[in-house]
């Protein structure tokens, strides 16, 4: 399995750093895994975006989902043009994306695209790749996600909060991607986010072979981030860096 890091800035993005996603390929699947901005640019730069198997959006927030948008309009009226790309993302990020183009039966979106809503105990295999899903404790529906090929595994939070049981999905993973969108050190709380401590700790907790932490905001410094999560999964922690590379 190969995973790359197509952006990682959480909640907003500035030049040259897009927002959240993620491409994962594995078993010659290529899967899309967050749309934030920006993100639909790298992967054209790194992969014909025409040989993505399928597309993830972990939640409705627009650094996760708006790059959605971009490509339907690639997949619509570009060349060569795409048919039926699964699109796999809870049922109210469906609707609200299908509803952002107007999209009522008959229209290209349901072409281009075959929506299918996931969430909790979802699983769902694609070239012998299998995908599961669990809730995330986020402020909409979210979800979290493990993807698994050949006896490898990887885990994504998305956004979420310490709490919920979708650590489950990232038990005993190679690779957990997690997000680290505030420090501990700062004091800052919001139920509905991680620090970076929370993702070291919850990466120990699951026994997580390897952790990067992503969803770093601008404002926020990542070698302090890295070396929070270090500090509770007590070994060194990935940053996760647009157009970087690695396997899992
Ligand atoms: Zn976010």
């Amino acid at each position: 399995m190969q995973l790359t890091v197509l952006g990682s800035s959480g909640s907003y993005t500035l030049p040259g750093r897009p927002g959240s996603g993620l491409l994962i390929e594995a078993g010659g699947v290529r899967l899309w895994c967050d749309a934030g901005p920006g993100t639909f640019e790298v992967l054209c730069d790194l992969a014909d975006p025409a040989q993505v198997d399928a597309v993830v959006v972990t939640h409705r927030h627009v650094d996760h989902s708006v790059d959605v948008l971009t490509a339907f309009h690639r997949f619509a009226y570009g060349s060569p043009q795409r048919r039926g790309v699964p699109l796999l993302a809870p049922a109210d990020t469906l609707d609200r994306l299908a509803g952002f183009v107007g999209a009522d039966t008959g229209h290209a979106w349901f072409d281009v695209f075959d929506p299918e809503p996931v969430g909790e105990g979802k699983t769902l295999e694609l070239g012998g790749v299998e995908i599961s899903f669990g809730d995330a404790f986020h402020s909409v529906p979210a979800v979290a996600v493990r993807v698994e090929h050949g006896g490898r595994s990887l885990a994504y939070t998305g956004d979420t909060g310490p709490e919920g049981d979708w650590m489950r999905l990232a038990d005993g993973v190679d690779l957990l991607v997690a997000e680290a969108t505030m420090l501990e050190a700062t004091g800052e709380t919001f139920p509905y986010h991680m620090t970076a401590a929370d993702a070291g700790r919850i990466a120990r907790s699951v026994g997580a072979a390897a952790l990067m932490v992503t969803h770093l905001p601008p404002h926020i410094d990542p070698d302090v981030a890295v070396q929070e999560a270090e500090s509770t999964f007590d070994r060194p922690v990935e940053l996760a860096v647009p157009g970087s590379s690695r396997k899992v």
